[in-house]
């Protein structure tokens, strides 16, 4: 039985490589067949739901690779339901949750606890365990069991992993059981006390800056560590110039690298900073045009193989206070895709097929996910969006228990207005019907 039609004009199916008309056929949780025209109406069955979404456009659910979902522990600034429900609303159907919570996942029962939870949130969490207990940068996690336990890479992210043999236990261990090592690249003794990019800003505002190399550094040593191990590398969020031309190099070498980009360090510079407004510190810092450029550049040429948001919440009273005092991170999902389209699309940074590309084949096939595109017996998970709906960035809106966006005001133009995770419709503008 047939339960719900989606279909329109616009099917932009990256796995498979399709473009054009397109109806899906969900059945349950699953997609039942997907055809190359459009659907009538009137010729299928009326006990189905049915959605014709016109010209939008109508893709694989999207995917978010770097998520701050904060439980176990802040359960104050986000739980895994709203960071889910936040997610639906931005139009991802499945988010990588970072492994430093309290207690960090570092062991088979604190992925278990999350996955358990996790079953009852309107997207799909996908869990990334730690490298070192505990995040202690000392002594490996329970890698193997936590891979039993169903983790998709390890990483320390929030710090970096200082000390080189631990880094290459740990990209041994992940060899071995075929999961990649995400790297948070930050060289913490150049970073130490540091809050925004050093520079001509940092000086102006007498703040202590973390210099580009502090994450050039450590990208390099990570590349050489992949080589060395043959164990794939991730760049989390890069952010530098030097970042986006070692791994541009270790690629052409054949090295096994990849990188995402986040939508701030893409859209904004540090000469924002200006205002001093806390929701702008972010690790790694935002920084220079030139660095803008570069990961432009870098998205374009294909050296930055996916868009993810570092969605980190965090409570009022923690970012309500001095620059210096301020901790790392902003909300991202519920702006991801509207920043993406403003700043890449409608800029003519990438295609939409080149987009989409970044948020949903390449994580997939980074992470090994179990997303194949618009096929028959595939996981009815679609995201449909509309790229040209101009919308202003209301934080009264936002479904993310926190509100540190430094984008609250922005008019951005395009949004996923459908979010369909399992076969159910999690989210839906009103336009939607
Ligand atoms: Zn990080």
């Amino acid at each position: 039985m047939i339960d719900l039609i989606v279909t329109g004009d616009n099917v932009i199916d990256r796995y498979n490589d399709y473009s054009g008309a397109g109806a899906l056929y969900i059945s349950d949780d699953k997609i039942e067949s997907f055809e190359k025209q459009k659907a009538d109406p009137d010729s299928v069955d009326k006990n189905a739901r049915f959605i014709d979404a016109g010209d939008k456009i109508i893709s694989p659910g999207l995917v978010d690779m770097h998520v701050h979902l904060r439980e176990p522990g802040r359960e104050d600034e986000e739980t895994i339901i709203t960071g889910c429900e936040a997610a639906s609303a931005g139009g991802f159907t499945a988010v990588c949750c970072m492994p430093n919570t309290r207690p960090v996942i570092d062991s088979q029962e604190v992925v278990r606890f999350i996955l358990s939870r996790s079953r009852f949130s309107s997207a799909r969490v996908f869990v990334i365990g730690s490298i070192s207990r505990d995040l202690d940068g000392k002594q490996l996690s329970e890698i193997g069991d936590m891979v039993d336990a169903g983790i998709v890479a390890i990483t320390d992210d929030g710090k970096s992993v200082m000390n080189a043999q631990l880094m290459r236990n740990g990209m041994e261990y992940a060899g071995m059981f075929g999961i990649p090592v995400i790297s948070h690249a930050e060289d913490m003794n150049l970073s130490k006390n540091g809050k925004v990019n050093e520079g001509y800003i940092s000086t102006v505002l007498g703040i202590k800056g973390i210099p580009s190399i502090a994450e050039d550094i450590i990208v390099a040593r990570d590349i050489y560590l992949s080589k060395f191990t043959n164990t794939p590398i991730h760049i989390a969020h890069i952010s530098t110039k030097g970042s986006v031309n070692l791994v541009r190099e270790a690629k052409e070498e054949g090295i096994i690298v990849t990188a995402e980009a986040t939508p701030h360090h893409f859209s904004l510079t540090d000469e924002l900073l200006r205002s001093f407004d806390t929701n702008l510190i972010v690790n790694p810092p935002i920084r220079t045009q030139a660095d803008v450029d570069a990961l432009h550049e870098g998205l374009k040429d294909g050296t930055i193989d996916c868009v993810a948001s570092d969605h980190a919440p965090h409570s009022p009273e923690e970012k309500d206070v001095e620059f210096n005092q301020a901790p790392f991170g902003m909300l991202g999902l519920e702006t991801s895709v509207g920043l993406s389209l403003t700043y890449l699309v409608h800029k003519g940074v990438l295609t939409i097929e080149g987009l989409l590309e970044k948020m949903t084949v390449n994580p997939t096939r980074i992470l090994k996910l179990p997303y194949n595109g618009f096929q028959a017996g595939s996981l009815a998970d679609v995201t449909i969006i509309d790229p040209d709906l101009e919308w202003i960035v209301d934080a009264s809106k936002f479904r993310s228990k926190s509100r540190n966006s430094p984008y609250v005001g922005y008019k951005l133009r395009g949004k996923a207005v459908c979010t369909i995770c399992n076969g159910k419709v999690v989210y839906s503008e009103n336009s939607m019907g």
